[in-house]
């Protein structure tokens, strides 16, 4: 017999993320069965840790999916015009067919010029004022990964989002405001909260989806959950410990939720998964080739 209080269902993103690359791979062997051999090029700028594991994990994921990766280093001390021609010569080169270029930048590099030169067709991480546009007015283009992450692990959990009051917490243009976009895409009644928001636990509270991408340890408590809502954790903080640990604080909210994402193996491997997923339907659209991939098989997060 199910007690009130039941643990929450572990959202599993390792396992849906491993489903996704291999659907991934699907689709790889299929624009390569007609001569594309799907191209993602990976700008690394100095020599941050943090970014170099990133860098290296989107490398090895990318490889393992039958995509070519070029990765392309360049020193913390380069200039923005080194930077700039870099892009440019990658927008023009047909073999790759996904430009990403890791952020943040080193300070003294200006962020906005050089997104906005990656052509939008190849802006696999969807940051191109041309993709945030095509997102708010519902046309096609390429979504952020992580946002399209969160949707696709919420589609296959089989989550219904339509009617669903989803909080989200943060409003950066990283995660908050395109996860936004999304689900109203998916008929769900949206509040953003963020660090100005008066009374947070009230808006929680409401929510029967609960998303945080805020980046402060443990920031929701699970006592301010609505029984049976859905908690999904982007949050990835580093713990005094060295441990890895989300927004939510996870042990309470477990108790309250139907259903929940660790930290780690929840949101953050479903993100490279969409990386890889996003750089396939460049691919197919550059060779006009979508229609050559499955239902499914192409990211069709926008209706
Ligand atoms: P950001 O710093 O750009 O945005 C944080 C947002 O949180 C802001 O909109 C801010 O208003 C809000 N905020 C700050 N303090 C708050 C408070 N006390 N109450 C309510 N809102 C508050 O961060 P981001 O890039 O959106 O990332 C958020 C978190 O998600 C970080 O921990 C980051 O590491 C993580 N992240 C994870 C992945 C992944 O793959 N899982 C991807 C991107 C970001």
């Amino acid at each position: 017999m199910e007690t009130e209080n039941a643990l929450a269902r572990i959202l599993d993103g390792k396992a849906t993320a491993k489903a996704v690359r291999a659907d991934v791979a699907i689709s790889v062997a299929k624009l390569e069965a007609q001569g594309v051999r799907p191209g993602l090029a990976v700008v690394l700028v100095g020599d941050d840790p943090a970014s170099q594991v990133y860098v290296r994990n989107k490398d090895r994921a990318a490889t393992e999916a039958g995509i070519a990766v070029d990765t392309v280093r360049l020193a913390a001390d380069a200039s923005q015009t080194t930077v700039m021609e870099t892009l440019q010569r990658l927008n023009a080169d047909p073999a790759v067919h996904g430009i990403l270029l890791q952020l943040p930048l080193p300070e003294g590099f200006d962020e906005a010029p050089l997104l906005l030169a990656i052509d939008p067709a190849k802006d696999v991480d969807g940051l191109h004022p041309e993709n945030v546009a095509a997102l708010v007015q519902g046309r096609r283009g390429l979504v952020p990964c992580t946002p399209a992450g969160c949707i696709e692990l919420l589609d296959r959990a089989g989550v219904e989002l339509k009617g669903a009051h989803v909080v989200i917490v943060g409003r950066s243009m990283l995660v908050g405001k395109p996860l936004a976009q999304l689900v109203l895409a998916r008929h769900a009644t949206v509040t953003i909260c963020h660090s100005r928001t008066r009374d947070l636990a009230k808006h929680v509270g409401e929510a029967d989806v609960v998303v945080a991408a805020v980046g402060v340890a443990r920031l929701i408590q699970g006592e301010w959950v609505r029984p049976g809502a859905v908690v999904l954790d982007v949050g990835i903080n580093r713990g005094e410990d060295g441990k890895l640990v989300g927004d939510v604080d996870y042990d309470s909210a477990r108790e309250k939720a139907a259903a929940i994402t660790p930290v780690p193996g929840g949101v953050g491997p479903m993100t490279i998964a969409m990386l890889l997923s996003n750089t396939v339907l460049a691919a197919a659209r550059q060779a006009g080739m979508e229609s050559a991939l499955g239902e499914g098989e192409s990211s069709p997060r926008v209706p």
